[in-house]
């Protein structure tokens, strides 16, 4: 059975970008009889306000949404998230950096024979500092946790690492995340857990999507370069990968990305100027 899931941030209101990512996801998974879910990824505690998240759900309901309870929160997933974090670290893919900000802003800076610096969805590549410190049998408990992309390659035969899209209906292809490219260029040495111990947005949405059975994750095409480091973690954590469906982003007027902070293009301002649910679905072209 399909499902697929939704899974906003209750840091804000839901706009028309969302309701559209809401609409396929739901729509896709219900016309095969499937089942659509709602997850709220509220790991961000300062950011995140109760009064989002009851809107979120009253305009999902509004749109005519209909999705299977309970509601997974990411905030109430601490254990599930540590014990993947346990089995990095024995596993030995995963070690504490020690490193703040300005020190990895230095340690690029210094001369590296003219090499190029690279990039990941999440910023600058990790120049790998900490990655030969002793580590120690117990994983710390107050240090940021990097993976060893390089250690996990050997471990876990990453050499051919694919998943598959769905391009339109009917059609999928399949990509290829290291055929002509190394993990260590494209990937890094990211971040597994900060330092506060909060883990790290690709390792709790990999976790979640496997407890909440996603079969296809369904999301904007902004999300598809994350897509490789999910499918990374999914192996070294023995997780099946989803089908993924990347989506156009929607665009304001101008052309502009419609962002989250815009309360103007919200789903409650366009409610309260009487536009009907199949008013928002016509103004992003569903
Ligand atoms: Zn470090």
């Amino acid at each position: 059975m399909i499902r697929t899931r939704f899974a906003p941030s209750p840091t804000g209101p839901l706009h028309l970008g969302h309701a559209y990512s809401a609409i396929i996801a739901h729509d896709f998974a219900k016309a095969s009889g499937g089942e659509f879910i709602v997850r709220i990824e509220d790991l961000d505690q300062s950011r995140v306000r109760k009064k989002w998240d009851s809107q979120i759900f009253e305009d999902l309901e509004w749109l005519g949404l209909s999705w299977a309870r309970p509601i997974m929160r990411q905030s109430e997933r601490a254990e599930a998230y540590s014990n993947a974090i346990d089995k990095l670290y024995y596993n030995q893919v995963i070690y504490p950096c020690y490193c703040t900000r300005r020190d990895i802003s230095e340690a690029i800076a210094a001369p590296q024979g003219g090499s190029l610096i690279l990039q990941n969805p999440d910023g600058i590549i990790y120049p790998g500092t900490c990655r030969h410190k002793t580590k120690t049998n117990t994983r710390p408990k107050d240090q940021a946790l990097r993976l060893d992309v390089a250690a996990a390659m050997v471990a876990h035969d990453l050499n051919d690492l694919k998943f598959i899209e769905i391009v339109a209906p009917g059609h999928s292809k399949t990509i290829n995340i290291n055929k002509n490219s190394n993990l260590t260029d494209i990937i890094g040495d990211i971040v597994i857990t900060r330092r506060d111990m909060a883990p790290a947005y690709h390792l709790a949405v990999v976790i979640d999507d496997m407890e909440q059975n996603i079969t296809h994750v369904v999301r904007g095409e902004d999300l598809r370069p994350s897509t490789s480091i999910h499918v990374v973690l999914q192996r070294l954590l023995g997780l099946t990968t989803p089908f993924y469906i990347h989506h156009p982003l929607i665009n304001d007027e101008n052309g502009k990305r419609l962002a989250k902070r815009n309360d103007a293009k919200s789903i409650s301002t366009f409610r309260s100027q009487g536009a009907s649910p199949l008013d928002i679905r016509h103004m992003i072209g569903l």
